[in-house]
């Protein structure tokens, strides 16, 4: 049976295993979906045994995606923007590496919260891993503006600076910002950061949102909740980081299989089974 897995340090969490087991459930593929936790500076010797043992190919996450960027052979343009992968398979030609989870987010948003990003002013909050996947596709719909903000002022102009070629190219007017300098409000605001990881405050004055603005917190679950109600209390729509989540999966199985799955069926019964 052709053999995936979810590489990382750690990955007893992941959901990944159950949402790619369903995926091949309603599209009829056949395929095991695996946790391979590698050690801490182990990835390319773990990485290389389990290609040895069958591995057909595999998500990575923290704290293994540049680590995959850089074994990977052939990249898709939105990896080398991101300069990190999260998606590899193999191919007679060697290794492909792609970077789903910014495809995954604006799905979420385009699709599944049907709110359009074309023209948009849209506020990014967050320049770690995460932020850099999103950038490239976010400025691929063509907002009119989107301003790239975090902690670290300096991560983000760096961020920007990688992709200011791509945002000229969109028509999209791209700028920096520190966290308390953001300045208006927003028709968009997405949270990448791990902020609500160790309980923080909102990484964003209030100002930035108002009623009408979706918030994409990419983070679910327990966490995420002081966020969300906190952008709730101040007029947002908010979701959180299951579509993105179940999004960039699907793609990431399309790029396998050749076969897109239903993402918005699995998302509903994921939803349903949180209560
Ligand atoms: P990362 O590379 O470690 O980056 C962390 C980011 O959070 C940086 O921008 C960092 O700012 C910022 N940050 C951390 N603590 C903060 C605080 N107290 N206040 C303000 N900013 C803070 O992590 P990542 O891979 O980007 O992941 C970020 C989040 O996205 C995680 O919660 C992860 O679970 C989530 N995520 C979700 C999905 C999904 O599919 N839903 C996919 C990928 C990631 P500095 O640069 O200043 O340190």
């Amino acid at each position: 049976m052709d053999r995936y897995a979810i590489v990382g340090h750690p990955v007893a969490h992941s959901k990944s295993p159950d949402i790619h087991a369903r995926f091949a459930e309603l599209t009829g593929q056949t395929l095991v979906y695996e946790r391979l936790e590698l050690p801490l500076g182990g990835f390319l010797s773990g990485i290389q045994a389990a290609r040895a043992a069958g591995l057909r190919g595999g998500n990575v996450t923290v704290p293994f995606k540049l680590d995959a960027y850089q074994w990977v052979q052939h990249h898709s343009a939105r990896a080398r923007l991101a300069e990190a992968c999260n998606t590899f398979w193999f191919e007679a030609d060697g290794v492909h590496g792609d970077n789903t989870d910014g495809i995954g987010l604006v799905r979420d948003i385009t699709q599944n919260a049907g709110v359009p990003l074309r023209g948009a002013r849209v506020l990014l909050v967050g320049a770690g891993g995460a932020g850099a996947g999103a950038l490239g596709p976010l400025l691929s719909e063509r907002p009119a503006e989107l301003v790239l903000t975090n902690r670290t002022v300096a991560r983000a102009q760096a961020l920007a600076q990688r992709h200011a070629h791509w945002a000229t190219q969109h028509g999209v007017a791209l700028s920096t910002a520190g966290l308390h300098d953001v300045s208006g409000s927003f028709d968009v605001v997405v949270n990448a950061t791990a902020s609500s990881l160790n309980g923080a405050e909102p990484p964003l004055p209030a100002s930035a949102l108002r009623g009408g603005t979706l918030v994409v917190d990419m983070m679910y679950g327990p966490k995420a909740e002081p966020f969300a109600l906190w952008a709730a209390a101040h007029g947002a729509t908010v979701r959180d980081g299951l579509g993105m989540l179940i999004e960039q999966a699907a793609e990431a199985f399309f790029l396998w299989r050749g076969v897109m799955p239903p993402a918005a069926q699995v998302m509903a019964e994921r939803r349903a089974a949180m209560g």
